[in-house]
């Protein structure tokens, strides 16, 4: 009976050691997955974006003239197809290829520590971060919509809209990274998330991590009584 009741609590112990070590991340990260579902995956993830887009005044365009106007007043900045630490999805139609200023500072610094950082045991063969997208004005984000069910559309309530609208936003490709590249690329954007700096969908249907950034530190206070107001 007893060597029963011995295997019987090694059997839970076995358990609960595997339990947790399920939800730990693979790359020896302070964070879990439930902690980066929690960040990632949160309620009210679309109306924040746009609670920042609004008090940031941030515009959002309409068609491929004011996206052409804002690159003119330099509103919106050029991105490079490719550099040394990132590329640009091939398929993004060149027209999108514009975001930000403070996002394509963000993008530079972003895709350089993880070239640098997440890879240093690396001496060669070394992944470049894949910019998934970018900008989009409202006609593009309406037909993406039809056909892609992450992309947001919804045309009577403005605080259920895509912040790629603004330019503030990019999305990054996990689909060709490992497990560990993942866990630190999240752990990366976890840190800065909670420093209100900016904030991430995890669109895990397109395998990318969605990201907008803010032009400035924007705290959300009690962010579910803001929204439950303005219903
Ligand atoms: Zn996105």
């Amino acid at each position: 009976m007893r060597k029963v009741i011995f295997t019987f609590l090694f059997f839970c112990f076995s358990l609960s050691g595997f339990v947790e070590a399920k939800d730990a991340c693979c790359c020896n990260s302070k964070y879990g997955n439930k902690d980066f579902k929690k960040a990632f995956l949160g309620e009210y993830s679309l109306e924040k974006q746009n609670f920042v887009a609004d008090l940031w005044k941030l515009q959002r365009f309409e068609n491929e003239l004011e996206i052409k106007e804002a690159v003119r007043l330099k509103k919106l900045v050029s991105v490079p197809s490719s550099t040394q630490y990132y590329f640009v999805d091939s398929r993004l139609d060149k027209k999108t290829h514009f975001v930000s200023p403070w996002t394509l500072i963000f993008i530079d610094q972003l895709s350089k520590d993880f070239y640098e950082r997440a890879q240093s045991d690396k001496k060669k063969n070394k992944k470049k971060i894949k910019v998934a997208s970018l900008v989009r004005h409202r006609k593009y984000q309406k037909a993406l919509a039809k056909r892609n069910p992450n992309a947001v559309w919804d045309e009577n309530n403005p605080d259920r809209q895509s912040s790629h609208l603004t330019g503030a936003t990019f999305d990054v490709s996990t689909k060709d990274l490992t497990r560990d590249e993942i866990c630190w690329l999240k752990e990366y954007l976890l840190e800065l998330q909670n420093l209100n700096l900016i904030h991430v969908r995890d669109e895990f249907y397109n395998n990318c991590l969605h990201v907008m950034v803010f032009p400035v530190p924007t705290f959300f206070g009690d962010f579910e009584k803001y929204v439950n107001e303005r219903k």
